[in-house]
């Protein structure tokens, strides 16, 4: 056990990482899982705060000085059963928080310069150990109940809707169009930041705990919500934001330029052998690759384009390095990996060249006044465009919420951005316009990051069992 001086006389480990040359050329985690005696030791770091800021800054709100203290006891499944209580994915959280602008960005030891507690290593840690020891949630108390409800959408909000709804005793059926759970942790996030066996596993978890999963199966295609809304007490939708942004500029059809998501996803599928017939992933082997973006998606495009064997990468994006709205850790991850950053630069147009390669046209920016978001906007420098020749371009603009064709009929709202109309203040949390129907994570936020998800579909299953008296 440690001492209340721990943080002074141990420094801050987040585990060690592989180092860039080993693994620029391979698709696995690039995190090494924290030993026991150093995942206690970290814990013991934590002060005990009486009012801890991490558990406010973090989304789903995390008891994390208690899971924390329940480590450094060496008390394990305890730990597990703690970071259950509160997060349906702990183990994914772990992985892929941006923890420095969450919970250990609020850390108190951040402000005395001792660096985090290193709280997503730790929670990572919890769940994966304890599953190798045979840890497995204990659904001995649940009282069984004779309700029913079909969850839309094997994602992060999803999933941690059904993971409530099965431990109240409600019978969760989770229908996906894709052939794996995990939505964009397995259709999206590459595995040199969140393994795939790692979204199985909580695959086995959950069918263990009794909730079902219907893949390769489209509402609106193969079945009609309304056979769903017949056939069950209540719907979940977790449908996620797939709609891609265009830059709208000149050349963004031209070949060779590429949508972010299909060239990661398709990436994906290659590496687990799952890729349709007649599809191929696009090699950047050789290639000198633009990466056109600043978020999460541009610098997992930039880090699979190296893994790939690319000649060259440029990220290119219009604000400063300090405004990037990517995780930081990811950022410093991929310069290692020898990604080239061009900061305060906005593509204005691509080119075909006479020699077949592409020129994308960049110019400098300025950052101007905060807009009503305290974002500063990027200004451009007139006169100062310059052309980078290269052989693809990958536009990482981000995603919107698109309306399906069948929400009208089923009389479900949108704003007029796309985003379903559900909060935490509707009658039920997370109700829609139609009392039967409740939805959550990035379909009705907009596209965020997978803890926010989580939040919301667990609200949502909240809002579920109200409604149907479970509670
Ligand atoms: P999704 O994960 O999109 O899941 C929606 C699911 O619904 C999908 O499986 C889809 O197939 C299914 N679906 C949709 N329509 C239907 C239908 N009609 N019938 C059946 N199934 C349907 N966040 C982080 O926190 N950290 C990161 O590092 C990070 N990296 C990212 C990298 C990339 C490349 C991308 C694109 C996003 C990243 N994000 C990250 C964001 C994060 O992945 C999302 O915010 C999160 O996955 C949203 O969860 P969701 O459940 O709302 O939607
Ligand atoms: Fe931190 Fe995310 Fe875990 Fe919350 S869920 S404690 S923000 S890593």
């Amino acid at each position: 056990m440690s001492d209340v001086f721990q943080f002074m006389k141990l420094s801050r480990n987040p585990g060690e990482k592989v180092e860039a040359a080993v693994r620029k050329i391979e698709f696995k985690e690039i995190y090494q899982p924290l030993h026991q005696v150093d995942a206690a030791e970290q814990a013991g770091r934590c002060l005990s705060c009486g009012n801890p800021y991490c558990e406010w800054e973090c989304p789903v709100h995390n008891y994390i000085p208690n899971w924390l203290k329940l480590v450094d006891e060496g008390k394990l499944f305890e730990a597990a059963e703690m970071s259950h209580k509160t997060n349906s994915l702990p183990e994914i959280c772990g992985r892929v928080c941006p923890q420095d602008r969450l919970c250990e960005g609020a850390c108190t030891l951040n402000q005395g310069g001792f660096g985090a507690v290193t709280i997503g290593s730790i929670e990572k840690y919890i769940t994966d150990e304890a599953y190798k020891a045979g840890w497995r949630p204990d659904m001995s108390k649940v009282i069984w109940s004779d309700k029913k409800v079909a969850v839309i959408g094997a994602g992060p909000a999803g999933l941690a809707c059904a993971d409530v709804l099965v431990r109240n005793g409600v019978k969760p059926v989770v229908y996906d169009r894709y052939e794996e759970i995990g939505g964009l942790l397995t259709f999206g996030i590459p595995e040199f930041k969140l393994e795939k066996a790692v979204v199985q596993r909580r695959r086995e978890i959950m069918q263990g705990m009794g909730v079902e999963f219907v893949l390769n199966t489209e509402i609106g295609k193969d079945i009609e919500i309304e056979a769903l809304l017949e056939q069950y007490d209540a719907v979940f939708m977790g449908m996620g934001a797939y709609k891609y942004m265009k830059g709208g500029f000149a050349g963004e059809d031209l070949p060779g330029v590429l949508e972010a998501l299909p060239y990661l996803v398709n990436n994906v599928r290659q590496c687990m052998e799952t890729l349709p017939a007649g599809e191929a992933a696009v090699s950047m082997a050789g290639k000198r690759v633009v990466v056109l973006g600043g978020g999460d998606t541009a610098m997992d495009c930039n880090r699979t384009a190296i893994r790939q064997g690319a000649k060259r990468v440029t990220c290119a994006y219009r604000r400063d390095e300090a405004n990037m709205p990517g995780s930081k850790r990811e950022v410093a991850n991929a310069k290692e990996e020898g990604v080239e950053f061009r900061w305060n630069s906005q593509p204005v147009g691509i080119e075909q060249l006479p020699n077949g390669a592409l020129a994308v046209i960049l110019a400098e920016t300025r950052l101007g006044e905060p807009d009503a978001k305290g974002r500063r906007n990027a200004e451009i420098v007139a006169g100062s465009e310059e052309r980078i020749e290269c052989d693809h371009v990958i536009i990482a603009f981000g995603f919107q919420v698109e309306a399906a064709s069948w929400f009208d009929r089923a009389g479900i709202s949108s704003q007029p951005n796309g985003r379903t109309i559900a909060s935490e203040k509707s009658k039920f949390k997370y109700q829609t316009s139609h009392a039967k129907i409740f939805a959550g994570g990035d379909q009705v936020r907009g596209a965020d990051l997978v803890v926010r998800a989580v939040f919301e579909g667990r609200q949502a299953a909240e809002g579920m069992l109200s409604y149907l008296q479970v509670w």
